[in-house]
């Protein structure tokens, strides 16, 4: 290779990294600081026909789930309203945004790219199939969905209700369901908002590390268990944290903190009646099985 060769190849593997880096950069965590950030407003932003047809795919995607799982169809403006739900957390609420929008730099969307290595990234490198939201969030086998699904099942079903693994579509519309099975219902529905919304993120979180991270090994199932605990701890600490007069109107009310964590707790009949100020934690995965 002549000295031009290299140097111009030199320049095109800087610019093939640059491309990588910006890319993956939007898949990065960057959950909105401010609140009123206006791609989570329907109205008011301007969208591309593209971004919009992808935005309807998923939409209809979400309509089709509630069909089929919950026999309702719900209006466009409703799922949107889903998506901002009250119940999530600020960074799930980012999430879902992104995954209506197909955001994220996945699968097809590195199909913009000339260079074969960039499209490459298409692929899945463990399944070898094209790298879609769904194969992520449900099917694949290297970023531990199977079994943060399966501990999402363990909790759902020691709150007594029946578990079916969420598809895309469940994923979007994890806020709209109605169970209408008993008097804890409030606090059921709640917990389950959170947790489909923060286990379909961290199985976002962990593929993205080791996408991300050249370095980084796949995960055991005991790390993959212990990070999804700690993600549920952590939205019940917060829960018991906002419980605190300090927070005036702001503060949530400690009988529905009760009614969202009850039968998931760790010793729950040792605790207290009133345990929002009590250390606890989340029963479910802490034990190997
Ligand atoms: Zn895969």
């Amino acid at each position: 290779m002549s000295k031009t060769d290299n140097v111009a190849a030199k320049s095109d593997n800087t610019k093939a990294k640059q491309m990588v880096k910006k890319g993956l950069r939007l898949n990065e965590e960057r959950g909105p600081e401010n609140r009123d950030d206006p791609k989570m407003k329907q109205s008011g932003i301007k969208l591309t026909s593209a971004t919009q047809e992808l935005i309807y795919k998923a939409i209809s995607k979400a309509q089709t789930s509630m069909r089929r799982a919950h026999r309702k169809n719900p209006m466009r403006g409703e799922i949107w309203k889903g998506i901002r739900h009250k119940n999530l957390s600020r960074e799930a609420r980012y999430f879902l945004m992104m995954l209506t929008h197909n955001a994220y730099m996945i699968g097809t969307n590195w199909h913009c790219f000339d260079k074969h290595e960039l499209q490459e990234r298409a692929t899945c490198k463990k399944c070898r199939e094209t790298e879609s939201l769904e194969h992520i969030l449900t099917t694949c086998r290297c970023n531990g969905q199977e079994i943060i699904w399966n501990l999402a099942n363990e909790a759902w079903e020691k709150k007594g209700y029946n578990w079916r693994k969420p598809d895309l579509g469940d994923i979007l519309t994890c806020a709209l369901p109605k169970f209408n099975k008993n008097k804890n219902e409030e606090g059921d529905l709640r917990f389950y908002r959170m947790l489909i919304s923060e286990s379909a993120r961290l199985i976002w979180l962990i593929r993205n590390n080791w996408v991300i991270n050249e370095q980084a090994q796949e995960l055991s199932e005991t790390e993959i268990r212990n990070k999804w605990i700690s993600v549920m701890n952590k939205q019940l600490t917060l829960d018991q944290d906002m419980t605190h007069h300090r927070f005036e109107k702001k503060a949530l009310s400690k009988s529905l903190v009760l009614k969202t964590w009850a039968k998931v707790l760790l010793n729950e009949n040792e605790l207290n009646e009133d345990w929002t100020s009590q250390g606890c934690k989340v029963l479910v995965g802490i034990w190997p099985r």
